[in-house]
């Protein structure tokens, strides 16, 4: 059994405009890196997945990112 449909879908890098291939099953917010002028993305929107610049700063929903301690400037 040969499966045709490959599991991906093109969306284009808004830096280069290169093509990057992602998987269809791919999670809204997940980062992506663009192969041509490693841009750090991130998946907007889906269906069709969108890809934007990431925005740091920005918790979606993973807390990864921890926030750092308040200088206390004297
Ligand atoms: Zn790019």
């Amino acid at each position: 059994m040969i499966w045709y449909r490959p599991d991906v879908v093109k969306v284009r890098c808004p830096e280069c405009l290169a093509p990057i291939w992602v998987r269809e099953s791919i999670a809204q917010w997940a980062p992506v890196t663009c192969p041509e002028c490693h841009t750090a993305l991130e998946v907007i929107s889906l269906n069709p997945p969108v890809l934007d610049y990431l925005q740091a700063g920005i918790d979606h929903d993973d807390s990864d990112h921890s926030i750092p301690p308040a200088t206390g400037a004297s």
